[in-house]
């Protein structure tokens, strides 16, 4: 009991110190307009934009039990300045109840927790907590690619305001336009929309192994010819007919996640992983990836299209028991990172390439989400 109560006396201060940040962000927000109260701008705390703040050592979250993935998909989060100039812009919401249960709110809290203290680590049990109102389970090890969407869309779900939601979306959508053309009469249909992830395989249709990442990302926009009993019915022609499939790339992000298909779901419910060796590189022109027919966008958008990896998201093991980590390149330092729960060091992009893969170590890490990060934003270009 004791600790509890200790517990909710660090919350309060914490709610104190961030509705002062949140304060001082929003003067930020108008210093063009607004230049009165210079005292509390004076007060404003250094680290309103930056991330989990490096100078003191980078900060750990401890595992409080099966919490290295999402300890993983936290600090990508919270070293993506982009994603924290966001969450601190939040309506705090008014009643603790309503706290509890809100996870931008929560995740703010963790985030100022972890910039703040002086621990090396800081337990994100209240965040899971938090998290397992809505249906993530405590104690149990998630898939990365699917926690950090569920996360995603709960942050998006509960933002109140709508600037902040779009700001969300121009930082992670990825938006792609969908073709399905008839092969006897071309009549021919799109479908824009937008994902969060782009989910590559690294096999092709005949489990042959995908070479690199570039290999894997044309293979994912490739045409695919829709026959036999795949045809589709075509209006023009009134009967079903064999169509071609295809999908442009309209628009990339900010920052862009990319989800390599390592676990494979074969004919049983048994996953297996896909251990094999993929490099990726450090600098990716997507522009210089893709074929002409595989966009639909034009030049000004393309230019755009140059990113640095930014992080990965690491898994060891195998499907029934492993372990996530996080290898994050400070965006700040220009300095690599990995993020191992409550231990964090330093590391080359040599350490980072051993995420490449290799079919034979079973406890080997491989990589499993890369977020890349555009070099220029297109503001600026
Ligand atoms: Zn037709």
């Amino acid at each position: 009991m004791g600790q509890r109560s200790g517990r909710q006396e660090r919350s309060k201060k914490l709610e104190l110190a961030l509705s002062e940040t949140m304060k001082a962000g929003t003067e930020v927000q108008n210093n063009k307009e607004e230049v009165e109260e210079p005292k509390a701008k004076d007060q404003r705390p250094t680290s309103v934009f930056g991330v989990a703040d490096l100078k003191n050592g980078a900060i750990g979250l401890y595992n409080v039990g099966q919490t290295c993935c999402l300890n993983s998909v936290l600090q990508v989060f919270f070293m993506n300045i982009h994603f924290t100039g966001i969450l601190r812009r939040i309506t705090v919401p008014p009643h603790d109840a309503q706290k509890r249960r809100n996870v931008p709110y929560q995740m703010l809290l963790l985030l100022e927790e972890m910039q703040c203290g002086k621990q090396k680590a800081v337990s994100p049990l209240d965040f899971a907590c938090c998290l397992s109102a809505y249906q993530v389970k405590l104690f149990v090890q998630h898939d990365a690619a699917q926690l950090f969407l569920t996360i995603w869309n709960l942050i998006k779900r509960q933002m109140k305001k709508p600037e902040l939601v779009e700001d969300l979306n121009d930082l992670y959508a990825i938006c792609v336009q969908e073709h399905l053309a008839c092969q006897k009469c071309s009549f021919e249909t799109k479908r824009n929309s937008s994902m969060l992830t782009l989910p590559l395989p690294v096999l092709d249709s005949n489990s042959r192994i995908l070479r690199t990442l570039e290999d894997s990302l044309q293979y994912f926009f490739r045409p695919e010819q829709l026959t036999d009993h795949n045809m589709c019915f075509c209006e023009h022609c009134g009967r079903k007919t064999p169509f071609l499939q295809s999908m442009k790339l309209v628009h990339l992000p900010q920052t862009l996640t990319i989800h390599l298909k390592r676990f494979c779901f074969k004919k049983s419910a048994y996953i297996h992983k896909l251990s094999h060796y993929l490099p990726f590189p450090q600098d990716l022109d997507f522009s210089a990836v893709l074929t002409k027919n595989q966009c639909q966008a034009d030049d000004h958008e393309k230019a755009a299209w140059q990113y640095e990896l930014f992080a990965v998201v690491a898994h060891s093991g195998s499907t029934s028991y492993g372990h996530y980590c996080a290898y994050i390149r400070s965006m700040t330092e220009c300095q690599w990172y990995c993020f191992n729960d409550s231990e964090v060091c330093q590391v080359s992009w040599d350490d980072v390439k051993c995420t490449y893969g290799h079919s034979n170590l079973l406890w080997g890490q491989t990589a499993y989400l890369l977020i890349y990060m555009k070099k220029h934003p297109r503001s600026l270009t």
